[in-house]
């Protein structure tokens, strides 16, 4: 059974609650209803909670203090999407992007204040890590933003400042409060887990949240290079990530992403072996083949959805994106190599709060 951490009421089971309030004399169905005003109503002020007694609202209060994240900045992009930079009362910084489309919104979270990952192409990785957030936190930020936007339904994405797996406690309490029914009772199948990849780490989300979805921050097709710039990947050679993901049984939907920078990653040769990992086999050699050729040797082999990602370059960048032509040939060659590809373009990079981008920084001309 989980057990109630001390500081973070909004990560509370309803068991949990069920227990902690036992000692102020109140009815089970109490903790029910304060279940139902923090994950089902989004309610983060206990003075709101009105079909709680006076006495008991004030108990809690003092108890189990909500220490709330404050958003101080918000920047909205041309294309819509919304960044929202919060302070925790310590000071730990981090953002989270709205992010609507024709098909719904998504909300994109962090899960770590920095991140202590380092890969060459994403800003964020140039903070280091402040400290890991907790499964309050995490919800916190679902919550600020759904109610910000007025949403009833969403998709989640954990796809803000730091990798998820590094976290694995507190984003594994975090989403079982979000697909619980008497909470917000969302599919996991609507929530998107990005990661590097840590060993033994996907078997255990696919165990304990089935269904929900995976997007695999790939980027390199070969070891040296995947290790050069992702050096986390290190300890998680791609034969041994593959054979994990193959394995993982109960995944969702698996998506591998690929960020396009300008000839470091965006040859035939890469898309050749992009597409070859897209049929779950690690090449052994990389070889500018024909695309019908691999249609062919995989014919019946089932494919995961290959997602190209329009690089944001960040003042400094040592990268360029690759060009859109360049971009659209490589995704008509993973089509033609009978994988299912996509290709993101940026959303929010007017207000860095595209991928790769987030370093909870106000604007120069909003500092102090
Ligand atoms: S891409 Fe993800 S894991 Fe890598 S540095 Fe950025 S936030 Fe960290």
């Amino acid at each position: 059974m989980e057990r109630a951490s001390d500081n973070d009421p909004l990560s509370f089971t309803l068991e949990n609650w069920q227990r902690e309030i036992a000692p102020f004399g109140e009815a089970g169905y109490r903790a029910r209803q304060l279940y139902s005003w923090f994950h089902s109503r989004r309610v983060l002020d206990y003075g709101r909670m009105t079909n709680l007694p006076g006495p008991l609202r004030q108990s809690l209060e003092q108890q189990f203090p909500l220490r709330l994240a404050k958003a101080t900045h918000k920047a909205r992009s041309r294309d819509g999407a919304v960044k929202y930079l919060l302070c925790a009362a310590d000071g730990a910084r981090f953002e989270a992007v709205f992010l609507p489309s024709r098909s719904g919104a998504s909300l994109c979270v962090s899960t770590q204040a920095g991140c202590s990952f380092h890969c060459s192409f994403c800003a964020t990785g140039t903070l280091g890590l402040t400290r890991n957030l907790t499964a309050g936190e995490i919800l916190h930020q679902v919550y600020y933003l759904a109610n910000e936007h007025n949403l009833s339904s969403y998709r989640v994405l954990l796809m803000g400042m730091g990798e998820p797996l590094a976290n694995t406690q507190q984003v594994l309490k975090a989403l079982k409060r979000l697909v619980h029914p008497d909470g917000q009772a969302c599919s996991p199948r609507r929530i998107t887990v990005s990661t590097v990849g840590l060993r033994g780490r996907i078997s255990q989300l696919a165990r304990e949240l089935p269904g929900v979805a995976l997007a695999l921050s790939l980027h390199f097709t070969d070891d040296s290079q995947r290790q050069r710039h992702m050096p986390a990947a290190k300890p998680f050679p791609l034969g041994d990530l593959f054979d994990e993901l193959i394995t993982s049984e109960g995944l969702g939907k698996v998506t591998l992403e690929y960020v396009l920078l300008e000839g470091v990653n965006d040859t035939r040769e890469d898309a050749a072996a992009l597409a070859t990992l897209a049929y779950s086999v690690v090449p052994r050699q990389r070889k500018a083949v024909p695309p019908s050729r691999l249609r062919s040797r995989f014919r019946g082999f089932n494919t995961y959805h290959v997602n190209l990602i329009e690089y944001n370059p960040s003042p400094g960048a040592e990268f360029q994106p690759t060009p859109y032509a360049k971009a659209e040939s490589l995704q008509n060659y993973l089509k033609a190599a009978g994988v299912n590809a996509t290709y993101r373009r940026s959303r929010g990079r007017d207000v860095a709060a595209a991928c790769g981008m987030l370093t909870a920084t106000e604007p120069e001309s909003q500092r102090k």
